[in-house]
């Protein structure tokens, strides 16, 4: 196990995430990117339907300008009802820095269809520009914009911190992209990434993961699974459940000066996460990881949903991208 000695870094600051580019196409001008792979990242019976994108952006400025944990904009070709040009949709890229070539040409992301109905007369309801995405085929263009995200970034010093991933969803899509480039650099990087989804069938890149995990002894991925019991024993849980049932361990590593936190996925999940961190490392452990927006935290045994979205912001240890 690392040694915490807070002398190993600049534990309680802001990690520096170096530079990065942003919006190299804008809506206005955007680059055309041609789709190269499109497979499904669920197991068969799931509920949903999840398709890993790959789109070879070696013709615009994303080329060699993305890096992991960023996002990319989709512009769906075609106009909506009322005539106007549909809008831009914002996809994290799931790939390393590297991109899926090795050379930064080639992004993929992680797009679940938004299927429904509607909630006015239910009809049949289809989110526009994820099932656009989902239906493209080989050879199909693309238009894209961004990159953008600023802050949901690896540290440029990657081999100084310990990291924990929480994901629920399609939140897991940039920590495969951050997974895959932190274990090419270091073989034996210390992350542990809990994956939250309602049943089993529902895990994106499982079998890859799985893979990872066998080869990397630094690598732990854990899964959450909330509506039947766990692989391991035990009922169902939330992501937040996994944190609480090895509540020793991840005391142990969120004490830890370099450890980041990064959480990615539907907004909402935050609100467990945050109760079950402060939970885990107490009011003076906290603050690397969560403050409050008027500076007080304020009784911790108190917290709700309504006083977290108003009062507790992410600190300088912890990366929150819901959506
Ligand atoms: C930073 C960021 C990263 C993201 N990364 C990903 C990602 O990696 N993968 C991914 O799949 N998504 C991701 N998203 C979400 C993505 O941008 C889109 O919002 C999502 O794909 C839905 O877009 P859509 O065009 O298909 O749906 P839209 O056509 O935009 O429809 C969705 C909207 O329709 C309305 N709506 C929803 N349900 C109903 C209903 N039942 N009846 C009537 N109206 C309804 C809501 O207002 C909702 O906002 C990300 C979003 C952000 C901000």
């Amino acid at each position: 196990m690392p040694d915490s000695d807070p002398s190993t870094t600049a534990a309680r600051a802001e990690p520096d995430f170096g530079s990065v580019v942003m919006n190299a196409h804008s809506p206005r001008e955007p680059g055309i990117g041609t789709v190269i792979e499109s497979s499904r990242c669920t197991r068969a019976k799931a509920t949903g339907f999840v398709r890993h994108v790959a789109i070879d952006v070696s013709q615009t400025k994303l080329a060699g300008a993305f890096r992991a944990g960023q996002s990319f904009g989709v512009i769906p070709d075609g106009a909506g009802a009322d005539g106007k040009p549909h809008k831009v949709r914002l996809y994290s890229i799931a790939s390393p820095s590297q991109g899926e070539d090795g050379a930064g040409n080639v992004l993929a992301t992680t797009v679940k269809r938004t299927i429904d109905e509607h909630w006015n007369d239910h009809r049949l309801f289809y989110g526009m520009a994820s099932n656009w995405l989902c239906d493209l085929q080989i050879g199909d263009q693309v238009r894209v914009t961004g990159p953008v995200g600023k802050r949901f970034l690896l540290p440029t010093d990657q081999a100084g911190h310990r990291y924990l991933f929480l994901a629920t969803g399609t939140g897991i899509a940039p920590f495969r992209g951050m997974v895959m480039e932190l274990l090419a650099a270091n073989h034996s990087a210390d992350i542990t990434l809990i994956v939250g989804v309602p049943y089993a069938t529902e895990l994106m890149y499982d079998e890859q993961l799985r893979a990872l995990e066998a080869k990397h002894s630094g690598f732990r991925y854990l899964t959450a699974i909330s509506r039947h019991e766990q692989d391991d024993g035990g009922g169902p849980m939330y992501l937040d459940g996994r944190l609480s049932r090895h509540a020793d361990a991840f005391r142990e590593l969120l004490a830890d000066q370099r450890t980041l936190v990064y959480l990615c996925g539907l907004a909402g999940m935050e609100i467990g996460v945050y109760l079950r961190l402060a939970e885990l490392v107490g009011p003076d452990g906290l603050t690397g990881y969560l403050h409050a927006a008027d500076g007080d935290l304020g009784d911790l045994g108190q917290w709700d949903a309504a006083t977290i979205r108003k009062q507790v912001r992410p600190g300088p240890r912890l990366m929150a991208e819901v959506y």
